[in-house]
């Protein structure tokens, strides 16, 4: 799915959960509609797997979840936890 305007913006071009500028997509966070940007997070490739497979998180590349929590994004801190 391609990323709004907004989003771009407010994730500054960057995964909102880790950072990386890999193949990012959007990803709407259930079960919102997706109809406002707090609803969505600016996610890369790695972790948009990832939140389509939990059981197989690779703890590496999520070690930043601990900081992704305190976000202000609300759509972020839904999906950290
Ligand atoms: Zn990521």
């Amino acid at each position: 799915m391609s990323m709004s305007k907004e989003l771009v913006l407010r994730a500054e071009g960057k995964c909102e959960l880790c950072g990386s500028e890999d193949e990012l997509s959007m990803l709407v966070i259930p079960p919102k509609s997706g109809a406002s940007i707090d609803d969505q997070v600016a996610l890369c490739s790695v972790c948009i797997e990832h939140s389509d497979n939990p059981d197989q998180i690779d703890a590496h590349h999520w070690r930043c979840l601990t900081e992704s929590i305190w976000s202000t994004v609300s759509a972020v801190q839904v999906l950290a936890y």
